[in-house]
């Protein structure tokens, strides 16, 4: 005789795969408990009040999207404000307009119009052959602009060579030769007011929480809680590791509070020399014009990641690719463990996308269940 389960859905991990999951499985009439390791919910885009200031405790998140049913569904949760990304380079002190637009190249060339721009970009474009970062790079832009916004940022964030990343790591190199330096093209842009972590905390309203517990430690017992599991922590982690790990890029971060009103210009700057150890830094006051009379500051820095550490980016080489292949297809013969997110798919998801991802798969699921 089977026992009467007490949930119809485990959901681990309360991060936006997992929320979003468990509030359309809940007001399609299901009942769920969320679980999450860490203390707190909403997953990577976790956000904490200090000095007034709303920190972004796991780097900087920027919510854009062009998908209207996306926008729709978040604005159910909470209201955002008219935030729209801008981002300034330091190349050795010196402050530059990115992505690369007209405003850089006036600030380092003196071109001073869109068709002495196109010009401009047309006779440092390199014609050389190669398929790695470097190569593909110089081809877009040249030697001296991939020198001051590419190369030393893009070897930090991956720990290795330009010339021996693949160009796959990078889908284009957005350059503008207008004045517009918004960072992103899309229609919807904003930081939700409040945080994230209060759209998460109303998206899980009327939920069962539970935090600070691991599944994998007790995986027996939460199974015999729910008829269906859904499982937004690491694919390989979840099979004991059995094929080997997946590789990650890791960060650290360091967090200062400043006696003073403003730090930079823009929310974030980027460092792009290769000698400075960090990314770039991030002022959380700005995503949201709070006023204060301190200021937070982040730096980012990339290091290389252990098992075991908090994972941030899927190392999407071959033998990457291959290893979570593998687990994939070993996730197809349970048919009763759904595997969704950033960690569980083993791919790097924005915000928009993880949601789409999870309105998709719970549509799939209330519908099999009809
Ligand atoms: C540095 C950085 C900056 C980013 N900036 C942006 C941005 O500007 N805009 C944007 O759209 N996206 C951004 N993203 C992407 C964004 O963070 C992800 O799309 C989103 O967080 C993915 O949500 P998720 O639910 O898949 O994963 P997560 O948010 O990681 O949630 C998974 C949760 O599962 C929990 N968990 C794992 N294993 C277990 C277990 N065994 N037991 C219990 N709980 C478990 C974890 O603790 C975690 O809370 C950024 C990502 C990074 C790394």
């Amino acid at each position: 005789m089977t026992q009467e389960k007490k949930y119809d859905f485990l959901i681990v991990g309360a991060g936006l795969f997992g929320s979003v999951f468990a509030r359309e499985v809940t007001d399609a009439g299901y009942s769920c408990l969320v679980i999450d390791k860490r203390n707190h919910i909403a997953g990577n885009c976790y956000t904490r009040e200090e000095e007034g200031i709303q920190v972004h405790q796991y780097g900087a998140h920027i919510f854009h999207t062009n998908d209207e049913k996306v926008w729709t569904y978040v604005n159910r949760f909470t209201k955002f404000n008219k935030y729209r990304h801008m981002v300034e380079v330091n190349f050795r002190g010196k402050l530059l307009s990115f992505p690369i637009n007209l405003k850089t190249l006036q600030q380092l060339y003196g071109v001073n119009n869109e068709t002495n721009a196109v010009k401009h970009l047309e006779s440092v474009r390199e014609e050389i052959t190669g398929k790695d970062f470097e190569s593909w790079a110089k081809q877009q832009v040249g030697a001296e602009l991939y020198e001051i916004f590419i190369k030393g940022y893009t070897e930090k964030q991956w720990g290795r060579p330009a010339s021996e990343l693949p160009s796959a790591i990078i889908k284009r190199i957005p350059i503008r030769t207008t004045a517009n330096d918004d960072y992103f093209d899309d229609t919807y842009q904003g930081i939700p007011i409040g945080g994230y972590t209060s759209l998460v905390e109303n998206m899980l309203s009327g939920i069962d929480v539970q935090l600070g517990v691991n599944y994998l430690d007790n995986k027996k017992e939460y199974d015999n809680m729910a008829n269906s599991i859904v499982f937004t922590g690491p694919i390989d982690a979840y099979y004991g590791y059995q094929f080997g790990a997946l590789a990650y890029r890791g960060l650290k971060f360091k967090q200062q509070t400043l006696e003073t009103d403003s730090f930079q210009n823009t929310a974030v700057v980027n460092y792009t020399e290769a000698e400075i150890p960090f990314t770039r830094i991030i002022e959380h006051k700005k995503f949201d014009y709070q006023k204060s009379n301190k200021t937070i500051v982040t730096k980012e820095y990339p290091t290389e990641w252990c098992k075991g550490e908090e994972p941030f980016y899927p190392i999407n080489d071959a033998a990457n690719k291959t290893l979570y292949e593998k687990y994939r297809l070993l996730s197809n013969s349970e048919p009763n463990v759904i595997f969704g997110g950033r960690l569980a798919e083993y791919k790097y998801y924005d915000m928009h996308q993880v949601i789409a991802s999870a309105l998709t798969k719970s549509a799939s699921t209330i519908n099999f269940l009809k």
